[in-house]
């Protein structure tokens, strides 16, 4: 809105409207998990997602983007983001990633999983692939575990992208990066994957973020297809992305778009969420 600047950070009673979009998400990403196999199109899914979000009293958000029709993002094999839900089938061997996003009441929550079809007939690509999702998947835990921690929000970027080089020889994407998250989608403050000079906003209660880690098997370039949304990298190589939208606030973070607030990811790293009061 032109002439008003929101302070990034939200009040307690704001953290506790955000629950519901949240777990809005949470549900859609679920109902689209249960249904990926060969041969199902993004299109169903993206039918799936709708029904999920609209049966807990929410809307789907991606909609409120201008030029954007639909629930989901759903983007296969080099596709890193922003995927248009079509007639396209899935098929044996692929990786799927969804992003999906809740309005409810006026608040928005944001999240996306990675998933990779078995396809026994090319183990040593899936093993490929799984082993990205999995770093990508860790590497978005890694930067919710800084979030609890954190004094600055580069910290985030710095954990996230630790993380990834030491797993392997991975490409994480520049061109695209978190987010702050409240009564837009996407507000500031901007949430780096990768270390930045600036050290960004105080962490302190009341800010909420998406992290979501884009990361590819090959080069970390992008370019956007014909249809202007899907990106996809350069070098055709294999992507993932992961992301869910988390609440700092007094007594510590909870993942807003997971319906056990980050616990279970969480646990490694000794963290115990809980939920804003
Ligand atoms: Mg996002």
């Amino acid at each position: 809105m032109p002439g008003i600047r929101r302070s990034i950070y939200k009040s307690p009673a704001q953290l506790r409207l955000m629950r519901e979009p949240g777990l809005a998400t949470a549900d859609s990403l679920d109902a689209v998990r249960a249904a990926v196999r060969p041969g199902v199109t993004t299109l169903e899914l993206d039918a799936i997602a709708e029904r999920a979000i609209v049966a807990r009293g929410g809307r789907p958000n991606f909609a409120l983007e201008p030029g954007y029709r639909h629930t989901i993002c759903a983007s296969v094999n080099d596709e890193v983001v922003h995927g248009v839900p079509g007639d396209r089938t899935l098929r044996a061997g692929d990786i799927l990633s969804v992003d999906s996003g809740a309005i409810l009441d006026g608040w928005n929550g944001d999240a996306a999983f990675t998933v990779v079809l078995e396809d026994p007939s090319r183990p040593d690509l899936v093993a490929e692939r799984r082993a990205l999702n999995e770093v990508t998947e860790q590497a978005l835990w890694h930067g919710i575990a800084a979030l609890a921690t954190a004094s600055h929000l580069n910290e985030v970027g710095e954990a996230v992208e630790a993380y990834i080089l030491s797993q392997g020889d991975y490409g994480i994407l520049t061109d695209y990066v978190g987010h702050g998250i409240g009564r837009r989608m996407h507000e500031p403050p901007p949430v780096y994957n990768y270390s930045v000079r600036q050290k960004g906003p105080e962490v302190r209660p009341g800010l909420v973020v998406a992290i979501e880690p884009m990361v590819v098997a090959g080069a970390p370039d992008t370019y956007v297809r014909d249809d202007g949304w899907t990106v996809a990298t350069e070098d055709g190589s294999s992507a993932a992305h992961w992301e869910h939208s988390v609440a700092v606030h007094e007594d510590g973070v909870w993942v807003l778009t997971a319906h056990d607030g980050g616990a279970q990811g969480l646990r490694r790293f000794g963290i115990a969420p809980a939920p804003p009061a």
